[in-house]
């Protein structure tokens, strides 16, 4: 019996011990030893400890889960409502000026490609390349972050 405890003991977190717990579990308790019951008494509290910290983490996630999607459905809204409010900009400024469509199209072709990709996105953010170290800077700045030369000329 010791060296069955001692192997368990060793084996404590591993799948070797869940196997001799259940082992154990399935024999008459009147056969259990002192050191036999006290090892399954902590193995219970170990089980115990873990499906609550497992339930806590279920309930952590579900928590998670449901801020994920007010947020999806806050964005969603924001999103029609710029869709919409580009809608009634196009059609005033057509109606008023005659801007076409395909005008419209060319002009956000133009844009896309300010920051060198054609990606469908606008990127305020990165700005013109330095004309001094060639790398991508944001255009609030009025020098270059990285080498300090002077943005002014690019706009
Ligand atoms: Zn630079």
């Amino acid at each position: 019996m010791r060296t069955c405890l001692g192997t368990a003991n060793q084996a404590r977190h591993s799948d070797a011990f869940v196997s001799a717990s259940l082992r154990q579990s399935h024999r008459c308790a009147s056969a259990l030893t002192d050191k036999e019951i006290e090892v399954n008494w902590f193995w219970d509290a170990f089980q115990q400890t873990e499906i609550i910290e497992n339930r806590k983490r279920g309930s952590d996630a579900q928590i998670d889960a449901k801020g994920a999607l007010r947020s999806i459905n806050e964005l969603e809204e924001k999103v029609d409502r710029l869709s919409l409010l580009c809608h009634a900009l196009f059609e005033e400024l057509e109606r008023t000026t005659g801007f076409s469509e395909a005008q419209l199209k060319e002009k956000m072709t133009q844009i896309d490609l300010r920051d060198g990709r054609s990606d469908g996105k606008y990127d305020p953010v990165l700005g013109s390349d330095c004309p001094d170290c060639g790398r991508k800077v944001k255009k609030t700045r009025s020098n270059c972050f990285w080498c300090g030369a002077s943005l002014r000329t690019l706009g």
